[in-house]
């Protein structure tokens, strides 16, 4: 006899990173917008902050590497600029200061840095299979403590991050859930390290507390894949995805397309997120 499901197709997992589990916690609209929908809404223009952020985070990417011993300050202008997004600001001097902002980030926090340190990884991929998902994910750094690992993420936005936003991220956890399974190796400990200010703001999770995250993770990936069985189904892209707006459709790419974002929210100006700093 035949034995009962043998032949049946394994279920499908969930292909994901934590940006697109995030995506659709924020706004379902979005995710469709994002990942849904081709071709997808033309986006706003580009945000400066986004600029200086992947600006500095290829400059530390490409400070590790270089060989330690050219792993000095007088490095660091020339990896800047030769990283630098010049898109978004408000005009040329707004981009002279935060160019020379980042790189004054740049000297304190790698001054405290052993140029001789090798991380196990810089932007790399970790990935991970549940039941539900297959993970995957870019880890800004990641360090080796004694036997364990370490998530290290870059912040350098305006708020200073706490030790709430890393136990919170769940990005962060899936990162360490991930970086466990490619490297065999123990992940607990999770770091946001926020430039301007040059403070690191940590949480050690446990077992449990990866799980937790894992379990929310998982129960996103079932609301999208049923959102997207709605779809099939013949539901409006509005009823399977509905729109959830709030304040933060004002820096939403997508906001000149969606009616109800835009009455939420008013248009913030590319460089919105510098000005203040
Ligand atoms: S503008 Fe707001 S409601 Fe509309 S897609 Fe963006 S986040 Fe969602």
């Amino acid at each position: 006899m035949q034995q009962p499901g043998l032949f049946d197709a394994p279920p499908r997992l969930f292909t994901c990173t934590p940006s697109k589990l995030g995506s659709y916690e924020d706004c379902p609209r979005r995710y469709r917008f994002t990942y849904v929908d081709r071709p997808s809404p033309p986006k706003g223009p580009p945000w400066a902050h986004n600029s200086l952020g992947a600006s500095v985070h290829t400059a530390l990417k490409n400070w590790y590497g270089l060989p330690a011993q050219r792993r000095t300050p007088a490095a660091l202008p020339g990896l800047l600029k030769a990283t630098w997004v010049s898109e978004g600001y408000r005009d040329g001097e707004q981009e002279r200061d935060a160019f020379r902002r980042s790189l004054g980030w740049l000297e304190t926090y790698l001054a405290e840095a052993d140029p001789a340190d090798e991380p196990v990884g810089v932007e790399r991929t970790v990935a991970a299979r549940t039941s539900v998902l297959a993970l995957s994910g870019r880890v800004d750094r990641i360090d080796r403590r004694g036997d364990e690992l370490v998530i290290v993420d870059y912040k350098t936005g305006r708020s200073e991050s706490t030790s709430d936003d890393a136990r919170g991220s769940r990005a962060l956890a899936l990162y360490a859930y991930s970086a466990q399974r490619t490297f065999r190796r123990a992940c607990t400990r999770v770091e946001l390290h926020h430039l301007p200010t040059g403070t690191v703001a940590a949480h050690e999770h446990t077992e449990e507390s990866l799980a937790r995250h894992l379990r929310r993770a998982e129960d996103t990936a079932h609301d999208v894949m049923s959102a997207e069985r709605a779809r099939t189904e013949g539901r409006s892209a509005d009823e399977a995805f509905p729109p959830a707006p709030g304040p933060l459709c004002g820096w939403c790419d997508y906001r000149k397309a969606c009616p109800e974002g835009s009455a939420a929210a008013p248009a913030k100006e590319p460089w919105s997120a510098l000005s203040a700093s």
